[in-house]
């Protein structure tokens, strides 16, 4: 294609329609639920492992353990941006996702050995597997409904039903698994779990190869892609990425990097017991919150090149996108206390006792949030349907000012609930936490499958997968501070009534004004937008 000439958008076959929707949306929900009971399936048991495993039980491993945990998810999503590239300008996207199916399944599989660098190689190989399926299998469903049809924020939300539907099943899944096959009570057997998610996975590939015939052309790749060489290309690229990412997720990179600080004299160092504490110079989380950042800056400006290139409307989206990118980052850093300082405040600050002395186990609140999200899905759907009907539906910036709201609004929950109903236990009730989980979740369904729907809007044609992978690393540069925020909650002594409150409050005031902001600017956006809705 000549750079002068506009990338115009591929038209959609005439699939048979299931349930209000082309009925290949229902392959890729079934595809992508599988995929998340395998990935949600292993997660909660990660760091658990970790100090069961090469820490022997030993607590002084939970450090390293909430290291590579946190680098883990951060890179997991930051991987898409390569995945998507290779969609759009490689192999195409359902050979991507076939790919990246096979070398997560791999992954999986080879965390079960009980060998620390295996165990390591393994996570990285999923890291890299994910790139390549998750931004693809999302931009897909986009393929399925054409320009202006209104069905497609619908059909983002069912989809991303599948996502919960698979995140709120395999944790109960494993975790059964994790207590039945074991000898002693105390011990989990997280072979099992492992074995289970890379089960789920198989399933997962093998539910897309059989299924991928429903979508006709759609994704296949395009005539000068078409080569099978430039797969096996692919896979050789994902072999040499898989040591990189390990580089990074074992903590070699940051090193590395705080010693050239060092030497340069732009850092000091951190000494205890005579010898340099590279993690207390210069902490994982904040030379990975730089290269995230770095990144983005790079993906930011090749997508607003290609816009410059189709001329001023595709300019101007992106430029939309990237806007929206950046409140994303604030939305999952806060939504993501749910895997660190939501834990420590239910173990140490919510009264757990329920009837007849049973205490509810602080995992369970987990299930929480993907709980009320497959509830709640079927009313937002509708609740866009019928916004629509009537010419009301809220445009995609207002979407995403709702989702920021509601999440400010767990916060406030939180901050009367620390403020006001602390008893002499220093403990507060159990119902704001959950009150928390379904706020969040609330945001969570106004914003997130708008995101990805709106990426499949307003990204370069030629650039969609590159641009959701986008849209995934913003979710990872938000996880990744959130692990940084949440270790600002709890100090270097632990969480305490007074370190929440201060740090849910603050929490709030960046989310609602936010989200009031996105509100205000959203006409501004809109323009930007050029009449995507
Ligand atoms: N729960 C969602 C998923 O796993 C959230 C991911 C995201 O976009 N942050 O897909």
């Amino acid at each position: 294609m000549s750079t002068t000439e506009k990338a115009t958008a591929p038209t959609v076959p005439d699939y048979p329609q299931t349930l209000g929707h082309p009925r290949p949306l229902w392959m890729l929900f079934m595809t992508e639920f599988w995929e998340r009971f395998a990935f949600y399936g292993m997660r909660w048991a990660l760091a658990l492992y970790i100090v069961a495993e090469f820490f022997h039980g030993d607590p002084a491993g939970q450090g390293f353990a909430s290291r590579t945990y946190g680098a883990y998810l951060a890179l997991v999503y930051a991987a898409a941006v390569f995945g998507g590239y290779v969609a759009d300008r490689i192999i195409g996207y359902q050979r991507s996702i076939l790919v990246g199916a096979v070398v997560m399944a791999a992954g999986l599989f080879m965390i079960m050995l009980p060998d620390e660098r295996i165990f390591l190689l393994g996570l990285s190989t999923v890291i890299v597997g994910n790139g390549l399926f998750k931004p693809n299998i999302s931009s897909m469903v986009g393929r399925l409904y054409s320009v202006g049809d209104a069905r497609r924020d619908r059909g983002f939300t069912l989809f991303y039903m599948g996502i919960n539907a698979g995140a709120l099943v395999s944790p109960l899944v494993t975790g059964w698994l994790a207590s039945h096959f074991t000898d002693m009570p105390m011990q989990q057997n997280y072979k099992a779990v492992f074995l289970a998610s890379g089960v789920g996975m198989l399933v997962s590939l093998v539910w897309f190869w059989i299924g991928r015939r429903q979508l006709g052309p759609v994704g296949r790749p395009a005539p000068e892609q078409a080569g099978r060489l430039r797969v096996v290309y692919v896979f050789l690229g994902c072999v040499l990425a898989i040591p990189l990412v390990f580089f990074m997720l074992g903590g070699g990179f940051s090193e590395l990097v705080a010693r050239a600080l060092l030497d340069m004299g732009a850092i000091k160092p951190t000494v205890i017991d005579g010898a340099i504490n590279y993690e207390k110079t210069l902490p994982a989380a904040t030379v990975r919150a730089w290269v995230l950042g770095v990144l983005f800056v790079g993906l930011s400006a090749l997508l607003l090149v290609e816009g410059f290139r189709e001329g001023k409307v595709q300019r101007d989206r992106v430029f939309a996108m990237l806007i929206i990118f950046v409140f994303n980052v604030l939305f999952w850093m806060f939504y993501e206390q749910a895997g660190s300082s939501f834990n420590f405040l239910a173990q140490n600050i919510v009264d757990r006792e329920m009837f007849g002395g049973w205490v509810f186990p602080v995992g369970w609140f987990q299930s929480v949030a993907p709980l009320s999200l497959v509830l709640l899905a079927p009313f937002v759907s509708l609740a866009w349907g019928w916004l629509d009907k009537r010419r009301m539906e809220p445009s995609i910036p207002r979407k995403f000012g709702l989702g920021l709201i509601g999440n400010a609004l767990a916060f406030v929950v939180l901050m009367y609930a620390l403020s006001e109903l602390v008893d002499s236990r220093h403990l507060i009730p159990f119902w704001p936490l959950v009150m928390v989980y379904v706020l969040q979740t609330l945001g969570e369904l106004c914003l997130s499958p708008i995101g990805l729907s709106m990426v499949t809007k307003l990204a370069p044609v030629r650039l969609v997968g590159f641009a959701m992978g986008g849209w995934f690393l913003s979710t990872g540069i938000g996880n990744n501070l959130s692990g940084i925020f949440a270790g600002h909650v709890s100090g270097e002594t632990g969480m305490t009534v007074a370190s929440a409150l201060s740090g849910f409050t603050f929490s709030f005031w960046l989310l609602a004004g936010a989200g009031v902001l996105l509100f205000v600017i959203a006409p501004l956006i809109n323009r930007l937008m050029h009449g995507v809705k």
